[in-house]
């Protein structure tokens, strides 16, 4: 059994070499707290906990889960007696007979959540890495660069470009001809500064390879530095900012966050819009429970699109391994009693051994989901 020190900063390598555990046939007691300092203390925490387990264990699919879910419940109580506050939400994926124990800090306040069952419960942390992706920032000035990214929602100055500018303090003074000239010689001078920005961005980018970049600083250097991208950039590039060249990184990262998840927005409005008007004119998408578990059993689903943060009630073979509708009482496929579940928490756990990629949306796109029974997915192209 690992050793249970303090829960571990959820990062991208972290979740990433977790998200397996979903598929584990071990039960697992995935906890998911909100735990902010600011918002609650700890015993505050351990009361609200002890709620939502006292309702799980009342909603225990199977009479055999009774024993294996006290061991699972006695050590994460345990443990919650111990922990020290530290993040602002907390996950525990706990399982004895698989040798497991992840607790993780985790950046951001998340939804409370308790589930037992066979496989981790990681819908939440997949919806974060969602959220994690690289976002490139550019400030640029005619003598000054500073290229950040914004990562699992924290934001680093990767590079700094600082270009000496002759003659910066006269060129003022001079009028006429020689003006022009020196202000020439200026502009020559900004783009070699620009160049050698965009050199140190293009190798943040492969350090660090965002989806997106946003531009910021001064106006007239964005202006020339737009027109230097190369087209791989360009088409990563979302917009202007209006971000001082000197922003403190707090005050950055704010920005960032918030424009890289209006376009995260959009483009999930865009994808569910895609998806539903594909559906309608059955053109390789799939709307709603029955299409949607349909085309996932039968490995033809290529995305699977969920809407955030609720849930649905469906049934689960586990000889066949199929997931079905609520009212699939029977499998169809070997006449056996189909378990109740809820979709949502078997979902990622179907998808992830089908290697079928789960997006989790939420808003406006959520909503339209929503009219569907809140799933869908694109399918796979045709064969031949
Ligand atoms: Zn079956």
């Amino acid at each position: 059994m690992p050793t249970k020190g303090s829960p571990v900063q959820a990062t991208v390598d972290v979740v990433q070499k977790i998200i397996h555990l979903a598929g584990s046939p071990h039960p697992f007691l995935s906890v998911y707290l909100p735990t902010d300092p600011a918002q609650a203390t700890t015993e505050g925490n351990r009361l609200r906990l002890a709620a939502l387990l006292d309702r799980a264990s009342q909603d225990l699919a199977d009479p055999s889960w009774e024993e294996p879910f006290r061991v699972e419940r006695r050590t994460v109580e345990a443990y919650m007696r111990t922990l020290r506050p530290g993040g602002k939400g907390l996950a525990i994926l706990s399982s004895a007979p698989a040798g497991e124990w992840q607790a993780l800090w985790l950046p951001d306040a998340v939804p409370e959540h308790v589930r037992f069952g066979p496989g981790a419960h990681v819908l939440p942390l997949l919806d974060m890495l969602d959220e994690w992706e690289p976002v490139g920032l550019a400030l640029v000035s005619k003598d000054t660069a500073r290229l950040m990214v914004l990562e699992a929602g924290q934001i680093q100055e990767v590079r700094r470009v600082e270009s000496e500018v002759p003659g910066k303090h006269k060129a003022g003074g001079y009028a006429g001809w020689e003006g022009a000239r020196i202000q020439r010689h200026l502009l020559v001078h900004a783009k070699d500064h620009l160049k050698r920005a965009l050199e140190e961005l293009e190798g943040a980018h492969q350090a660090h390879p965002f989806r997106r970049l946003f531009l910021g600083g001064s106006p007239e250097s964005v202006g020339l530095f737009k027109k230097l991208l190369s087209r791989e950039l360009k088409s990563r590039l979302v917009g202007d900012l209006s971000i001082d060249l000197y922003a403190t990184n707090p005050e950055v990262r704010a920005q960032v966050l918030q424009a890289a998840r209006e376009t995260e927005r959009r483009e999930e409005q865009g994808l569910v819009g895609e998806i539903i008007t594909r559906a309608a004119k059955e053109q390789g998408a799939v709307v709603g429970v029955d299409p949607t578990l349909w085309a996932l059993n039968r490995r033809q689903l290529h995305l699977l699109v969920l809407a955030g943060e609720v849930s649905q009630p469906g049934r689960h073979c586990a000889a066949c391994d199929l997931l079905l509708s609520e009212e699939a009482v029977s499998c169809p496929q070997c006449g056996g009693k189909a378990r109740a579940v809820d979709l949502w928490e078997e979902l990622p756990r179907s998808a992830l051994s089908r290697a079928v990629r789960i997006e989790v949306v939420h808003g406006e796109a959520a909503s339209q989901l929503w009219h569907h029974d809140g799933l869908g997915g694109l399918l796979k192209p045709k064969q031949g």
